[in-house]
């Protein structure tokens, strides 16, 4: 039984034959010396269990369950291949005899379900968090505070040293293979690009002198570990920063690492500091798997299609045209486990889809927490959090059919509860039914597929279009409160005026933003608002060409760094962006999104203010202060995104009746709500009722 779906693993993956529904997808790819079963490698992800020993029984756990799931190819997290290539202080690493021993369990637990695994080998270069970092020329990244120490000639000749001797430490502890992580601007993108290489010795100049460091690595590790091992080059396909590399270059890096005794050529795509969006949600699916597709026909090893492929028809298409011989996932398999066993069984209404949002992956990442899943609260938390069977099957109701209610009375289900779900509304989802509804959400719309199916296959009866009273509470073991939140309301002279309007008025279509908006308040919703109305017509994330347009993406990947002038459509609308904090409106978003929704807005000509005080609004305009000072916005509609407040006037009529209800989602508590808190406290209540 699988404890994140519930159902028999042999259920899922039993149906894969001739007549299987993704065939390229599930056709083996053999190596020469031998043979992944399928088509799906689960890309590295770092999730924060690499860096310490004693996390390795947990990271052994996590692996297994997307092994047991159906992965044909796995890449670990990335391990430094020594101290000075560590990513942050402390952080994993594979230099000495000693580090290998923890990594036995790993490997055998991804063995054991018969998919094989690579260590991914990641020297971060200057993107190293500490004092110690090293590239090929003194140059700071702008992402970093730390500035780098530029190698000498030998300096060079030891990090290829750590590389060869890390892989064979990698051999040892039973993986299949290493991925070279050569992209994504870490310490070989490097030296590749003139943007950081400004070296004139026989490691930088020409374009042959900076890639030599990455053939010479490819060339060590086959040399130090033998024919029968699998060495995945990740390259750079687009740095998308100036100076990056031209694309005859990135041919002539893909032939020489092919001759230096690559198996597998994986694509990276964008530096960490680009700034242009290469995996949030409204990057279009399968955005970058054009030039995947390009650099195909130049070798003669596999390559592999990444970021935004996260369904199997999108998988299916990449590898049926020809365009990709593998396919990469990572967050997908954070979502679920179960992703190929899925989409083998023929069953993709039942995946629980990556919606790119960042939140728990990489947000967590990148604030020093434990990666996880919005989504899927149980992903690296394999060993903490089961939905085992309930030990006393319970009647159990559940008021709200939004994100935390839909987790609560799934896993409860899943658990052998008899489960009954109200919702005032005549559909599931509660506010993820507005958040759909914003360009570049789209991907919001599985989740809610996947819970729709979820409620059948576990059984939860479903009681939509009925409010729920004390009343039609009675009788249940336990009762659960997920209604949510209510809109607040804001108070200056005028707030009562029809043109000062919520942003469910707006978002659901009840009231049409006149062509000039004020938007109060600049939370993320604020900012979706911002999105919403600057925004007609189809959205470009369901467009390549137009979001390639939008952000200056070369669509030849001809340009270096593949880079061309953006050209922004034409807002909809002229748009102000206003909080009353002062600073930065959006400094609070998404560690790893914030800066893509700024940029958006930006582009669209919006207006986005801090330090604002409200005066008044009359119809013709919304009159403000900002340090001292009085303006007039020429406004005729003033959107209210000032944030909510729990509803929960359920609780006192209940307790009145005697029934002590659990509260979760926003109902508990509405401040800094977000999906990621809802699903996990819907999980977690339910894993324990
Ligand atoms: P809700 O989703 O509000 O659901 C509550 C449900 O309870 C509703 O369906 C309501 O009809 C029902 N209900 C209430 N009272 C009763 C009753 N008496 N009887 C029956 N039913 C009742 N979060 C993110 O993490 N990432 C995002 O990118 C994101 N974007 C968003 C964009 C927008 C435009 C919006 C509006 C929200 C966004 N959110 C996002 C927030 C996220 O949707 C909420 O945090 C989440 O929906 C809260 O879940 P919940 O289950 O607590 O409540
Ligand atoms: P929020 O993030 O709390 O923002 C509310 C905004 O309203 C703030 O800008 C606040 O700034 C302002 N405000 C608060 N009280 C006000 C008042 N009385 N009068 C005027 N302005 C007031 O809430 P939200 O934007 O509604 O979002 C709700 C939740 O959904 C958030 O917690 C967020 O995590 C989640 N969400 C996430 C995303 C995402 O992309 N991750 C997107 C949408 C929503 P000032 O006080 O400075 O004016
Ligand atoms: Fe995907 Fe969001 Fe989960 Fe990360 S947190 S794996 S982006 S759904």
């Amino acid at each position: 039984m699988s404890p994140a779906t519930g159902q028999p693993a042999s259920d899922l993956s039993s149906t894969g034959s001739a007549t299987a529904p993704y065939p390229h997808l599930f056709a083996p790819l053999d190596l020469g010396f031998t043979t992944l079963r399928n088509r799906v490698l689960m890309g590295s992800m770092h999730t924060g269990l690499e860096d310490r020993a004693r996390d390795f029984p947990r990271l052994a756990a996590y692996f297994a369950e997307r092994a047991e799931g159906g992965a044909g190819l796995i890449v670990t997290g990335g391990f430094a291949p020594n101290v000075v290539g560590w990513l942050k202080p402390f952080g994993g690493k594979l230099s000495w005899p000693w580090e290998v021993r923890p990594h036995r369990q790993v490997t055998r637990a991804v063995h054991q379900h018969g998919a094989k695994i690579c260590l991914q080998l990641l020297h971060a270069g200057r993107y190293a968090y500490h004092p110690l970092s090293v590239a090929p020329s003194k140059l700071k990244a702008p992402i970093n505070p730390f500035t780098p120490r530029a190698l000498s000639a030998r300096g060079v000749e030891r990090q290829i040293a750590a590389y060869a001797r890390a892989a064979r430490h990698a051999r040892e502890a039973g993986y299949d293979g290493v991925e070279v992580m050569g992209s994504e601007g870490y310490l070989i993108n490097e030296f590749t690009a003139p943007r950081s290489n400004r070296r004139d010795d026989a490691w930088g100049g020409s374009a042959d002198k900076r890639m030599r460091f990455a053939v010479e690595i490819v060339r060590r590790i086959r040399e130090a570990c033998g024919p029968d091992f699998i060495i995945v080059y990740r390259l750079s396909l687009v740095d998308l920063v100036e100076d990056g590399n031209q694309w005859d270059e990135i041919v002539q890096q893909a032939k020489a690492v092919e001759a230096a005794g690559a198996t597998i050529i994986n694509s990276g795509i964008g530096w960490h500091e680009a700034r242009i969006p290469t995996i949030a949600t409204s990057v279009p699916r399968a955005a970058w798997a054009g030039v995947t597709a390009l650099l195909k026909p130049h070798v003669g090893v596999p390559v592999v299609a990444t970021n935004r492929i996260n369904m199997p028809d999108v998988a299916e298409r990449i590898l049926a045209s020809g365009g990709a011989d593998m396919v990469s996932l990572a967050r997908p398999l954070l979502a679920d486990p179960q992703w190929p066993a899925k989409a083998r069984a023929g069953r993709p209404q039942a995946i629980n889809t990556c919606i790119a949002c960042n939140q728990a992956c990489l947000d967590h990442v990148f604030q020093n927490k434990l990666a996880t899943c919005l989504v899927n609260p149980r992903a690296a938390h394999e060993t903490e959090l089961n939905y085992l069977p309930a030990a006393a099957p319970k009647r159990i109701a559940v008021v709200g059919a939004g994100p935390a209610g839909l987790a609560c009375a799934t896993v409860a289900a899943q658990r052998g509860h008899a489960v009954v779900l109200f919702d005032a509304a005549g559909e599931i989802g509660g506010q993820f039914n507005v958040a759909k509804r914003i360009p570049g959400k789209e991907e919001f719309h599985e989740t809610l597929r996947y819970f729709r199916h979820r409620l059948q296959e576990t059984g939860v009866e479903q009681r939509l279009g009925t409010v729920a009273d004390a009343a039609a509470l009675a009788g249940f073991d336990e009762v659960v409160l997920a209604t949510g939140v209510v809109p607040r309301k804001v108070d200056f002279p005028g707030a009562d005026h029809p043109g000062v309007v919520g942003y469910l008025d707006v978002l659901q279509g009840r009231v049409r933003a006149a062509d000039a908006v004020a938007i109060i308040g600049a939370g993320g919703i604020g900012f979706d608002v911002g999105e919403f109305v600057v925004q007609e017509g189809i959205s470009p994330s369901l467009d390549i060409g137009r979001w390639m347009a939008e952000w200056g993406v070369d669509p030849q990947f001809q340009g270096r760094g593949a880079l061309a002038r953006p050209r922004p459509e034409p807002p909809a609308r002229k748009v102000w962006l206003l909080q009353r904090s002062p600073g930065r409106p959006g400094s609070r978003l998404g560690k790893t999104t914030g800066w893509i929704h700024r940029a958006t807005l930006k582009a669209k000509g919006v207006t986005m203010l801090g330090g604002v005080e409200y005066l008044g609004f009359d119809g013709a305009g919304l009159r403000i202060r900002i340090d001292g000072a009085e303006q007039l916005l020429p406004v005729a509609t003033v959107v209210v995104c000032a944030g909510q407040e729990p509803r929960r006037e359920l609780v006192a009529s209940l307790q009145a009746a005697g029934i002590e209800p659990h509260l979760i989602g926003g109902a508990d508590v509405a401040a800094e709500l977000d999906a990621k808190r809802a699903i996990d406290q819907g999980s977690r209540l339910a894993a324990r009722l």
